[in-house]
């Protein structure tokens, strides 16, 4: 028999819990919106104990949780959340609350890191390293697979917030983030898009202006991670990349960056193959959770 895992996507807004032993078979599923962090992580600890009730022993818990948090097992902030502008949440335990309850290996990283890791496992990076996965939604945020591993370091990688030209004439919306103003996050974000255009992204009609320079920022930031890391596949999911029409154009806008610099065919011919949405769909981040939970377990 197959070891039963659960994941956590932790988001700022959403938890998403699952059961299961992969992207086939998920057993059960709960969401529940984002609260303290004591009554958030009782319900996913709720939720793991009925499972488990019903199915049997989990072999191992993993949780891709939004950030910044420490993802070193040697730290002693391991399993936090570190200090962050979302209120209540800076210094937030979600890893201790998980392993008093359940005596399970935890496996516990950024949400783009858990992404990255279950695209490589079953999604549309398999075979694929590194890896990298961005997400861009109320956040910009990016995970990488990096030689078998998932990139962590000083802390983990803030790839949302590298800076990228600005053409304040064109644009001249100042940006959103509340750190640098107009970083990627800050320019290209779900929330700068509303501000700059007066409406929500998910409201503006294909054809808008918005989605050109939308690309254009999408596909800076991609030839600098292409240039920085060497990615053999890039996933981009959350929100704004559900406007699946802005993929061509992002393809087509990091090929006239590069400007035939970096000779691999992934780029050269076959870029569609390349820079594509996410195989899990909008399962990519509690797929991430339970992608982590096997790792912890094999670690
Ligand atoms: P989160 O980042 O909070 O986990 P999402 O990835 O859904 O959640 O991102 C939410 C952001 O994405 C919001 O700013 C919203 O306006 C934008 N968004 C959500 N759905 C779409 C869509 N279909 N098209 C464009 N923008 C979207
Ligand atoms: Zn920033």
């Amino acid at each position: 028999m197959k070891p039963l895992f659960g994941g956590i996507e932790g988001g700022g807004t959403k938890f998403v819990c699952a059961v299961g032993t992969g992207p086939d078979d998920i057993l059960a599923e709960a969401r529940f919106p984002t609260t303290t962090p004591g009554e958030t992580m009782q319900r996913a600890i709720t939720f793991f104990q009925q499972q488990e009730n019903e199915h049997g022993r989990l072999a191992a818990l993993g949780v891709g949780c939004f950030g910044p948090l420490d993802p070193d097992p040697g730290s002693p902030k391991f399993g936090q959340i570190l200090p962050t502008p979302k209120p209540g949440w800076t210094g937030a335990e979600i890893v201790a609350p998980l392993r008093a309850a359940f005596k399970l290996p935890i496996g516990f990283d950024t949400d783009v890191n858990g992404a990255a890791l279950s695209e490589a496992r079953w999604g549309a990076a398999q075979n694929c390293d590194p890896v990298l996965y961005i997400t861009i939604g109320t956040g910009i945020g990016g995970g990488a697979l990096v030689n078998g591993k998932l990139l962590h370091g000083l802390i983990h990688p803030e790839m949302g917030h590298v800076l990228i030209p600005h053409d304040v004439i064109a644009d001249p919306f100042p940006g959103a983030c509340p750190f640098h103003g107009d970083c990627f996050e800050g320019l290209a974000a779900g929330p700068a898009i509303e501000k700059r255009w007066g409406q929500k992204a998910e409201t503006l009609p294909v054809e808008h202006a918005a989605w050109d320079l939308e690309a254009h920022y999408i596909a800076l930031a991609l030839t600098n991670f292409i240039y920085t890391l060497s990615p053999q596949k890039i996933v981009i999911g959350g929100g704004v990349a559900q406007q699946a029409h802005m993929l061509p154009l992002i393809q087509k806008k990091v090929q006239a960056n590069l400007n035939h610099y970096v000779q691999s065919v992934s780029i050269t011919q076959n870029i569609g193959d390349y820079i594509v949405l996410p195989g899990l769909g909008n399962h990519a981040g509690v797929l991430g959770g339970v992608a982590l939970a096997e790792q912890a377990l094999l670690s």
